[in-house]
């Protein structure tokens, strides 16, 4: 009896059971508009040395998107494992039923399909869910959840567009209901991240501010959650690299090409030079955006431990300059001209025990995502979802021990309804959406 329980647990050794336990924690960080490009001549310089990190000692895939490039329908993608038709989210607004009435921005009773936090969260594993698009209203997670609509629009942002919202009339800002209140109280922000870090931002426009201010607070309020609550899955969203690249992609490319000798790729000269001071300090902005970004990725790296956690870096799509002429898709019922936009291309980084180290070149799709965080925990994929989890990511003792398996479904019924849940908010969100060419 001995000696066949002596053999069991040989084997077990032999086969790489004990070698690859299942990681403890998992952190998915979502930067919007984050551009593989960018992140390449940023690293190249040496700026952002924990991106370094994390795509040394883990796998880098590409994220390719399908028109139309809006961050609410690939975010509810990456974020349920389905594509768009099949979750429910397919633009940023919906027109109410009334005869001209206004646009009403997505809401969260509107998808159709569980998040990747509800599944990982119903069985005995925590989760905490930060600034996510469309998860107003707040849903009961195991755990805590900062919907989009957390906190109201920035002072600087009310005065300049938008008038007074009642805010205390929107409900359900977070779930359990007021876990907010305090965490910022308590964060001494310098901490975490405070302005500081951001060189130049808000210098000429209160709408830079204003993104600025949203991102700091959710990220300060969720890494203090983070240390507070100590989810076994966290997620947390980051919008200020899409809003910079933007506003400024024009300086940031006349920056690169004067400073650096970057290529214009196709945009045109400006017709008289810049003033070098004006140009010094606009022009680094938008590389700052990403420095914070590689900053907030020091600061989840130096909670977790590679060798039993992961952490997972997305974005939903890229942002590139385009030839003269090129009609783009830019909102919901809208095409121009423009000459910088969204790119089809984002990125995918993971490191931790389940991925191989210095992978290179596979890609993916915004629904695989949930996959792949579903694999990283061991839990089975959803055999009705739209997306895969690649097994080339994955290294392949951990395969072997924790292979990818299925259930029929997560889904307990029918969920998702047609329309959106009107909110004070409204307003707010219509004009960020049209300050971004977004909504006319
Ligand atoms: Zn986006």
């Amino acid at each position: 009896m001995q000696l066949i329980l002596i053999l069991i647990g040989a084997m077990a050794i032999l086969s790489g059971c004990g070698d690859t336990p299942l990681p403890e924690r998992v952190v998915l960080l979502g930067l919007d508009a984050a551009d593989p490009l960018v992140i390449e001549v940023l690293r190249e310089r040496g700026e952002l040395p924990h991106f370094d990190r994390l795509i040394g000692e883990g796998v880098s895939c590409r994220l390719r998107v399908k028109e139309p490039i809006f961050s609410p329908i690939i975010w509810t993608s990456i974020l349920t494992g389905f594509k768009p038709e099949n979750h429910g989210i397919n633009s940023f607004t919906l027109a109410s039923g009334q005869e001209g009435g206004v646009r009403i921005p997505v809401t969260s009773n509107m998808r159709r399909r569980r998040a990747v936090w509800d599944i990982i969260g119903s069985g005995d594993r925590t989760v905490g869910v930060v600034g996510h698009w469309v998860t107003w209203p707040a849903e009961p997670v195991n755990g805590f959840l900062l919907s989009n609509y957390t906190w109201p629009p920035s002072t600087e942002y009310e005065k300049e567009w938008a008038p007074s919202a009642d805010w205390d009339t929107v409900g359900l800002r977070s779930w359990p209901d007021g876990v907010e209140q305090g965490v910022l109280d308590a964060v001494d922000e310098e901490r975490f991240l405070g302005e500081r870090h951001f060189k130049g931002a808000g210098m000429l426009d209160p709408a830079l501010t204003h993104y600025l201010r949203k991102d700091l607070r959710y990220l300060n309020a969720g890494l203090a959650l983070f240390d507070r609550e100590n989810p076994d899955f966290f997620t947390l969203y980051m919008e200020g690299i899409d809003f910079f690249q933007h506003r400024l992609w024009l300086m940031h490319s006349y920056y690169e090409n004067q400073r650096f000798g970057a290529s214009l790729n196709g945009l045109p000269e400006p017709e008289s030079p810049l003033p070098a001071r004006f140009l010094g300090r606009i022009g680094p902005m938008v590389a700052d955006s990403y420095r914070l970004a590689d900053r907030l990725i020091g600061l989840i790296l130096d909670r977790l431990d590679l060798e039993k956690d992961v952490l997972i870096v997305v974005s939903d799509h890229g942002f590139r300059s385009y030839p003269e002429g090129t009609k783009l898709h830019v909102g919901d019922d809208k095409y121009e001209e423009l000459p910088f936009w969204h790119s089809d291309t984002g990125v995918l980084y993971a490191a931790g025990p389940p991925f191989k180290r210095g992978k290179r070149g596979v890609i993916i799709r915004p629904e695989d995502v949930t996959l792949i965080v579903l694999a990283a925990f061991g839990i089975s994929r959803g055999a009705d979802m739209d997306g895969e989890a690649p097994e080339a990511i994955f290294s392949r003792p951990f395969l072997r021990a924790h292979p990818i398996e299925s259930i029929s479904t997560y889904e307990t019924g029918a969920r998702g309804d047609e329309a959106p849940i009107e909110s004070p908010y409204d307003e707010s969100i219509r004009e960020m959406l049209r300050s971004l060419g977004y909504l006319d």
